[in-house]
């Protein structure tokens, strides 16, 4: 499916060498769009993504940077803007739970490692793109939370729910404060999604006792999450949202 004002749009994803980033960038290849395709620890995955995005008709380029790292998240989002000379979208996408640890066993390194991951990235990140959007009269921000926000996590995970809970509660004042720019604020919550490596972070009782719950009786996969971040980056679809959180869970919570 075509979305015409999506075609030469200039995009960054962060956390795009894998799961539900790689599916964003290779939809918005598709789009015929420039996608900066962001990896760390996995650049060769990276460049695998972006070749995609090249076949599916788009441009791409690949950058590599720690998101933990505040001026590193300043560096990755201009190096973007100038490989294209815009920014038309960003999408704060990279994170994820690092361990599990109950609180009472949660050390400050934890917690630093857990909200410098998930929450100040996207704040270091949105916090650069802002004036590049600024200049251009508009821009899209759209910031990858989770179900997790809301539910306080699917257990020892309290640390990755508030830092979800932050990426929510800032895509909505961010959305106040910007919209006089021309700048539309919003996030995409997943719920449970497969992906390759999720046993690693999430143990089989958990993932059926979610299950159990949703109405739709499954996970997830990662090409069911892109629509929603096709929808809020284009302006003809959405024009008028912003602050929203969009939930991609299959019913297992509702607003
Ligand atoms: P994933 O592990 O495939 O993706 C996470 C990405 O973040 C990876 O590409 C990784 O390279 C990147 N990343 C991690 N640490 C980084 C660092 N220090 N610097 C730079 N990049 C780093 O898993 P995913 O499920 O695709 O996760 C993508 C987003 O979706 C995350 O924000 C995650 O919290 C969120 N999410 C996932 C689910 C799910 O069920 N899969 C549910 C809710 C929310």
């Amino acid at each position: 499916m075509k979305i015409d004002d999506l075609a030469g749009k200039a995009v960054l994803i962060t956390g795009s060498s894998t799961g539900i980033g790689a599916a964003v960038a290779r939809g918005f290849g598709a789009q015929g769009m420039r996608v900066a395709v962001h990896g760390n620890s996995n650049m060769e995955q990276a460049e695998q993504v972006a070749a995609d995005v090249r076949a599916a008709g788009g441009e791409a380029v690949v950058l590599r940077a720690d998101v933990r790292d505040a001026t590193a998240c300043t560096e990755l989002v201009e190096t973007a803007c100038k490989a294209f000379g815009r920014l038309d979208i960003l999408i704060n996408n990279a994170g994820g739970l690092v361990r599990r640890s109950p609180i009472r066993d949660a050390s400050d390194d934890l917690f630093d490692e857990v909200v410098g991951l998930n929450a100040r990235s996207v704040f270091s990140c949105s916090r650069a793109a802002l004036p590049f959007m600024e200049r251009q009269n508009g821009g899209v921000i759209i910031s990858t939370t989770s179900l997790a926000a809301r539910n306080g996590g699917g257990g020892r995970s309290v640390l990755y729910a508030a830092s979800k809970g932050f990426v929510s509660s800032f895509t909505r004042g961010l959305a106040k404060e910007v919209a006089r720019f021309n700048i539309r604020v919003n996030a995409v919550a997943p719920g449970v999604i497969d992906k390759p490596d999720k046993s690693a972070s999430t143990p089989a009782h958990q993932i059926d006792a979610a299950l159990r719950m949703t109405p739709m009786r499954r996970q997830g996969n990662l090409e069911e999450c892109v629509g929603a971040y096709l929808y809020l980056s284009s302006h003809a679809l959405s024009s008028f949202v912003t602050g929203q959180v969009i939930e991609v869970n299959g019913g297992l919570l509702m607003p």
